[in-house]
């Protein structure tokens, strides 16, 4: 089978990237999956092994200090290690920061065509197909690559993952960074305080907005503490975060991030066309508002019609008296 080179990003503490998982099952639904990192020392076998869980048949490894101490060169070098060495019908990144970038540099390298922000791939024949949500989620299209390699950057959380339950084999190549790309060079890394120990907006199962509908930052606490009851993460929409509700790096949408969750609560949410773009491709929504003409209830699976403040405490209630 084809081979299809993922680029794996990993976390400060070199874990796997959440969005790992999506990749490798994109990838796997292409062909053999190859994952490719960028790491400093190498990544332990704990790593390796989970990457073959998740279906990567090879892990491509490049070493090299300036994988720790320089932005994105490192992991578009080997990329394109990878793909001189494994020719393979696609590369795929995650749609994140890093991944975009890396993405687009690689097309310039080796001449091939970014296909952007993909919410699914399949194969065509011989020929790979990408499906994107567009125009704020009001269409569903596809895209492909007429010429060249399709370089194409995956929606975090858009396709699920799958984790073998069999041996997972992984074959480990590991090649020396030769370090000769240009890059911004790290100073010093701030780690961002993230709400205590619930999961990252981008890749959660469960995301809990809320919107301006809260009326206030003290009321915001309710969206917090639903999503806590569910393990889920904390999403609000631009009129929340322009309120001072809740920080800017929950705002979800056209101007924030991207989630497909499984689960997806627009708590006081009216669903502009701006803030559906970055939820629509959730696979279930559910949304709780007290105007019944909200353009929300468009894009709901789920619709109550009422007031959030006697809604989610019912909710709540509800979630406690759950048998454990
Ligand atoms: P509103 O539209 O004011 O809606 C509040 C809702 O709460 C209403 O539907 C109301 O019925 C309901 N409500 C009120 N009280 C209660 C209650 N007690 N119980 C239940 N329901 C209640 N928006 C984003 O979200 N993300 C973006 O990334 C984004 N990017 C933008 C980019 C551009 C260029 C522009 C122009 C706009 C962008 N916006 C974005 C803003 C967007 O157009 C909307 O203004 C915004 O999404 C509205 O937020 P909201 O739904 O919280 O507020």
């Amino acid at each position: 089978m084809a081979h299809v080179v993922t680029l794996i990003e990993l976390t400060r503490q070199g874990g796997i990237a959440a969005s790992a998982r999506g990749l490798l099952a994109a990838a796997t639904s292409l062909g053999t999956p190859v994952a490719v990192v960028a790491a400093g020392t190498g990544v332990d076998g704990a790593v390796a092994a989970q990457l073959g869980l998740l279906g990567a048949a090879v892990l491509y490894q490049a070493v090299g200090p300036q994988a720790d101490s320089v932005l994105t060169a490192p992991a578009v070098e080997a990329l394109e290690a990878a793909v001189a060495a494994y020719a393979p019908v696609a590369v795929l990144t995650a749609n994140s920061v890093d991944g975009r970038e890396a993405a687009a540099r690689l097309a310039v390298r080796v001449g091939g065509a970014l296909l952007a922000d993909a919410v699914s791939v399949r194969l065509d024949g011989e020929r790979i197909i990408a499906g994107h949500s567009i125009f704020g989620g009001a269409y569903d299209v596809e895209s492909a690559v007429e010429g060249g390699l399709p370089i194409i950057t995956v929606r975090q959380g858009a396709i699920d993952g799958v984790e073998s339950t069999g041996g997972g084999a992984v074959e480990i190549i590991t090649a020396a960074l030769a370090g000769t790309g240009p890059g911004a060079r790290i100073d010093s890394v701030n780690d961002a305080a993230t709400g205590a120990t619930r999961p990252e907006l981008r890749v959660a199962k469960t995301v809990v907005s809320g919107g301006r509908g809260l009326g206030s930052k003290e009321n915001f606490a309710l969206v917090e503490q639903l999503a806590d009851a569910l393990g889920a993460a904390v999403g609000a929409s631009r009129a929340a975060v322009d309120a001072g509700y809740i920080d800017q790096h929950a705002q979800v949408g056209q101007t924030g991030v991207s989630v497909s969750p499984q689960l997806y609560i627009a708590l006081g949410i009216s669903g502009a066309i701006q803030h559906r773009a970055g939820m629509q491709t959730a696979k279930t929504i559910v949304a709780i508002n007290k105007d019944a003409d909200s353009p929300i209830f468009d894009v709901a699976d789920f619709g109550i019609v009422g007031d959030v403040f006697t809604v989610v405490p019912q909710l709540l209630h509800a979630l406690e008296a759950r048998p454990v």
